[in-house]
């Protein structure tokens, strides 16, 4: 008797979000983005992307925060499945995304599941791309997915996609404040726009002192570093944010900033007893809509479940 072939079955990646320890905004260039530099951090806040070969392309989404992401083509995890198919002549495929990011939160939840799709389907496929390969694709869906390919911590110029090693030791402990709705990324860079009026804006620069923070690993050294110029921009749409930034400094954190363009807040602390406490203290004041720790850097997007039938 001969053994029936091997069938690739369902493959599920893990892919984290992010933070930007410093995110400098530069010019609006002429394609209408802002030339960046930015100093991204993976944190330990996970969706979870399952894709499986499929009658046709389609996309499904659950989980804990699956609530306002879209299930038809304008979903980038159904975007980058289509791209890949098309370079790769690959065959439709099913994406099923467990929602754990915040959606439109600033943490690049759209971007993660783009980028764990291309992860997962390069291994369905048996494609073998090299990791740069799968970022150089990510880059077309979005300016973050590269990095969320990459994980751990690194540099980002041009418009966030064209990433350079950082050396950081240690792992940082996050309290991240989740708020109630999302903002749109493009509003908040109008609103930046908005208040720089018609100030000339210099070409962003990473700043040496973040990367020698990050080089001691010491929490209380990176704390002094934060640096996020659409703060203010988020906070002009939300003033709520300013209260929730001074509730967790009040609460004990070492620093606290707007986690890219918002409106989640992201907290230092120095241990993980101190992000429990401080948790704790944000859940009972009642300025964030849900709180969840999160710890960095961690690994990109990766394989975590692939079964063969
Ligand atoms: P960034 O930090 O990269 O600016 P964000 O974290 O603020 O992004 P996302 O969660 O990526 O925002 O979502 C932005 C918008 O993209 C959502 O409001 C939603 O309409 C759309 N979207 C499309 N696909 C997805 C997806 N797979 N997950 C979440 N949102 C998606």
């Amino acid at each position: 008797m001969t053994a029936a072939p091997l069938v690739p079955g369902p493959v599920t990646v893990r892919v984290p979000a992010k933070v930007n320890l410093e995110l400098l905004v530069g010019p609006c260039r002429s394609d209408g983005y802002h030339s960046l530099a930015t100093v991204y951090q993976a944190v330990g806040l996970y969706d979870d992307i399952t894709v499986a070969a499929a009658d046709d392309f389609g996309v499904s989404v659950g989980g804990p925060l699956a609530d306002g992401v879209p299930t038809d083509d304008d979903n980038i995890a159904l975007r980058a499945a289509r791209l890949l198919a098309d370079r790769h002549e690959g065959s439709p495929v099913h994406v099923s995304i467990r929602k754990g990011i915040p959606v439109a939160g600033g943490m690049a939840g759209g971007s993660a599941d783009a980028a764990g799709t291309l992860v997962a389907l390069d291994h369905l496929w048996g494609l073998d791309l090299v990791r740069e390969e799968i970022e150089e694709i990510g880059s077309e869906l979005g300016s973050d997915v590269p990095f969320l390919v990459a994980g751990g911590t690194a540099m980002g110029s041009g418009r966030g996609e064209r990433l350079a090693p950082v050396l950081a030791r240690g792992t940082y402990h996050w309290v991240l404040a989740l708020a109630d709705g999302g903002l749109p990324t493009p509003e908040v860079y109008a609103e930046c726009d908005r208040l720089r009026g018609a100030h000339d804006v210099p070409e962003p620069v990473a700043t040496p002192t973040l990367m020698a923070a990050l080089r001691t690993g010491d929490p209380h050294e990176l704390a002094t570093q934060l640096t996020n110029d659409l703060q203010e921009a988020a906070v002009s749409l939300r003033p709520d944010l300013g209260e929730t930034l001074a509730a967790g400094m009040e609460y004990g954190a070492l620093g606290g900033i707007v986690s890219g363009s918002g409106p989640t807040c992201a907290f230092l602390v120095e241990t993980t007893e101190a992000g429990i406490d401080l948790a704790v203290a944000l859940t009972a004041s009642g300025v964030a809509a849900d709180v969840r720790r999160a710890s960095g850097p961690v690994h990109g997007a990766h394989v975590i479940h692939h079964r063969v039938d």
